[in-house]
């Protein structure tokens, strides 16, 4: 392209030469004829002075004839023609020696009148052919200085040119907008359009590869459409789509203009405005809030919120109203919402903003409250009013929420006595509750500055407590109570639990001190009140410990009495129902346990044997050893007895030498083997070796203790049967062949 601009320039340079050639051409033509003009006047005057000369020499040669001069003339035109310059000076001889041959005619009396005025001709010729010398020699000169002066110019215009070339080039490239040169078809960019486009000028050397680069469907139709814009000068700028090197498209606003023959393009990348606007465009319209924009003829575009807002569905409803037209007669204040929303507007366009709140009017009458931020925004051209609604109904709701919470927790602390104490150690801002100004008598004008200040509200006795506190809890960042005693003695001695919390950003620096206090002082006088009554409490408590002690003293001392009576008790009974001589049962326990046991046996369906033992001669016995003996021998039988049977057998003496066993759940004859088993061991016995024998009598019955006496008759039967029959011997009893000797006597 710089080779492009250097032909258009080159083109003019070869006008501006051509003249110049021209204009020296002729000044040379006007020199040389000038320069001619002076050599024929000198030959003129030369002429003049051969004239004079050869009028002289008539006029001496006495009236030679006039043919003289004639033929002297001749000769002249004859030498005239041989020379070229003759050719004018025989005209010039021709007209006006002719005349001055007829007025000169050979008289004297012309003679010096023609010489004279040879004279002056000849000057005059001279003179004019100086003067036209000097004139052509000053035109040679001009034209030597003009050519000399042009060659300088032509050599200074020549580097001016490319100067001026390479500094427009300089800031074509330095351009903040992409150039391209177009011409015979060809394109050359520069840095910002290389950039643009992602290729270099050589990648994009012609047109036909430009508009491939347009993101459009038919190529073809592209370049008719930029056919057509070139006919007609590229009246406006346009926008196109390019696919770029890199693969992206571009957004890129283009304009173009023509240079002599050539086009300049300028290019603009407008992809991120593209998208600023596209995202503009989103947000516009998938806002949450209501966006309307409108001037002094009412509304101008607003977005689908406002639509929703407003509950209309189309726009078209809506354009050319005044905004505060969608609002109720009156606002909260009680204000004409009409009136009212003019002064925003002015006040808007006056100072550039307004916000406020203001109830808004659907169209199905549903009155809803909104943020309105009105903003002054140029809009092509002209200002107008951006008007944002933003919904205000959760927002309101949250809190009046909010204010009811605040309301319950208030009416809650005042019920509890607890009160909140906060503080923002960051922004040195201080929260104290209603009830927690109570607590402490004081109003919101006294509230401490920082909770350390807190100590100049309770008494001293407590400060230092509450300052070790607060320092712990700023320092471990643990929670901690104490319990402090405020300074306000309005209403008597209060006691404060002071629960004290404190938050801490990430560096372990306190952010947030919470201060939570309960008024115990009925829990303290409570506690007192239950102090004192524990102590009375723990006094009775000892005196009935003690009274218990004397009671439990007495009680075992009772206790011991009553074991002691009942070990006389027990004894009296052993006495009572113990035989004294053998220790065994005696015969009325006997009977007594012998019905008992018969009773069970009915109960149980068991069988219940009896056993009867008499020892054998024991009156013999008595006379031959004595009677201590035969004591002796009875207590030995006795003690036969209790070793061979087992616990669940009833031993008892029945009376003098005789013996009874009760067997209960025994069958008969297991019981005569039982019988066996004591007449051996009687018969086996050291204490009895002097041959003492026992004899035995067996019978099993039982079904009612009504039968008792028939069991012991039948035992006895049986023993009747043993002694009869050689004693030292058992018999069982049965009924069929009552009685009987159930086992042959022993050895
Ligand atoms: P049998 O073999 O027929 O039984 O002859 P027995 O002598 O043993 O029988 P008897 O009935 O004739 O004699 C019983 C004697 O037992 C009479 C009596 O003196 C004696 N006796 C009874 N009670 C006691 C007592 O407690 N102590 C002493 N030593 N003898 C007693
Ligand atoms: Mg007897
Ligand atoms: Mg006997």
């Amino acid at each position: 392209m710089v080779e492009t601009q250097r032909t258009g320039i080159g083109v003019r340079r070869d006008v501006e030469v051509v003249a110049a050639i021209m204009c020296f051409a002729l000044l040379l033509f006007f020199a040389t004829l000038t320069l001619y003009g002076a050599g024929f006047q000198m030959e003129a005057a030369i002429s003049e002075t051969g004239t004079a000369d050869a009028a002289e020499a008539l006029f001496v040669r006495n009236n030679i004839a006039a043919g003289r001069a004639t033929r002297y003339l001749g000769a002249s035109s004859q030498q005239a023609a041989v020379h070229p310059r003759t050719v004018t000076k025989a005209a010039h001889v021709n007209k006006l020696p002719s005349a001055r041959l007829e007025a000169v005619q050979p008289s004297a009396a012309n003679l010096s009148v023609l010489q004279a005025r040879a004279s002056r001709l000849y000057a005059s010729a001279w003179c004019e052919a100086v003067v036209l010398g000097f004139a052509a020699i000053c035109l040679y000169v001009t034209a030597v200085v003009s050519v000399v002066s042009y060659v300088r110019q032509r050599r200074s215009s020549g580097k001016i040119s490319q100067t001026r070339a390479s500094s427009v080039w300089t800031l074509v490239e330095n351009l903040p907008v992409g150039v391209v040169f177009v011409q015979n078809e060809r394109l050359y960019m520069n840095r910002i359009a290389e950039e643009i486009t992602g290729y270099s000028s050589s990648e994009i050397a012609s047109l036909s590869i430009w508009f491939r680069l347009l993101y459009r469907d038919s190529s073809a139709e592209v370049e008719d459409l930029y056919k057509n814009d070139r006919m007609l000068g590229f009246p406006k700028a346009s926008r196109v789509t390019i696919h770029a090197k890199d693969g992206g498209l571009k957004q890129v606003e283009f304009a173009a203009c023509t240079n002599n023959g050539g086009e300049i393009w300028i290019l603009r990348d407008v992809t991120e405005d593209c998208a600023a606007n596209e995202k503009f465009r989103v947000l516009f319209e998938h806002s949450s809030d209501a966006h309307l924009l409108f001037d002094e003829t009412g509304l101008i575009d607003c977005n689908n919120a406002a639509l929703r807002f407003i509950k209309v569905a189309d726009k078209s409803a809506l354009l050319g109203k005044h905004p505060g037209t969608f609002s109720p007669p009156l606002q909260s204040d009680g204000s004409p919402s009409r009136e009212k929303a003019m002064e925003w507007d002015r006040l808007a366009r006056e100072t550039g903003h307004a916000r406020f709140e203001w109830l808004r009017l659907a169209s199905d009458g549903e009155v809803f409250p909104v943020e309105v931020s009105l903003t002054q925004v140029p809009l092509n051209g002209k200002l107008v009013l951006l008007d944002v609604w933003h919904d205000l109904r959760q927002q309101k709701k949250a809190e009046a929420k909010l204010v009811r919470s605040e309301m319950a927790m208030q009416e809650a602390q005042a019920l509890a006595h607890i009160g909140s104490i906060e503080y923002n150690m960051t922004n040195a801002e201080a929260y104290w509750s209603a009830e927690a100004m109570r607590l402490f008598g004081i109003e919101t004008a006294n509230i401490p500055s920082s909770p350390d200040k807190i100590r100049n509200l309770i008494n001293v006795e407590s400060t230092g407590l509450f300052l070790s506190a607060l320092k712990s809890v700023m320092h471990s960042g643990d929670d901690t109570t104490v319990q402090v005693l405020p300074s306000s003695t309005d209403s008597g001695t209060r006691y404060l639990n002071l629960l004290l919390r404190c938050e801490k950003n990430l560096v372990g620096e306190p952010i947030r001190v919470i201060i939570t206090a309960i008024d115990v002082t009925d829990r303290h006088h409570y506690e007192e009140s239950l102090r004192s009554a524990l102590d009375a409490a723990a006094a009775a408590n000892a005196q009935l410990e003690a009274e218990i002690q004397m009671v439990n003293n007495q009680s075992l001392e009772l206790e011991s009495q009553k074991h002691e009576l009942e070990t006389a008790n027990q004894r009296l009974h052993d006495l009572a129902s113990r035989d004294g001589l053998t220790g065994l049962f005696n015969h009325r326990t006997f009977q007594e346990r012998l019905r008992a046991a018969m009773d069970e046996g009915a109960v149980s369906n068991a069988p219940v044997a009896l056993i009867l033992l008499d020892v054998d001669y024991f009156k013999r016995y008595n006379d031959q050893y004595g009677h201590p003996a035969g004591d002796e021998v009875l207590r030995r039988v006795a003690t036969v007895l209790a070793s061979v049977c087992t616990k669940k057998q009833i031993v008892a003496r029945y009376g003098g030498e005789e013996f009874a066993v009760i067997l209960p759940s025994t069958p008969l004859g297991e019981a005569l083997a039982v019988a066996e088993q004591i007449r051996l061991a009687v018969q086996s016995s050291s204490a009895t070796a002097v041959g003492v024998t026992v004899s035995l009598g067996v019978a099993v019955c039982g079904f009612n203790s009504s039968a008792a006496e028939q069991l012991i008759g039948e035992a006895d039967t049986a023993l009747y049967h043993s002694k009869h029959h050689g004693r030292n011997q058992s018999t069982c009893f049965r009924a069929e062949h009552s009685p009987v000797t159930g086992l042959p006597k022993a050895a």
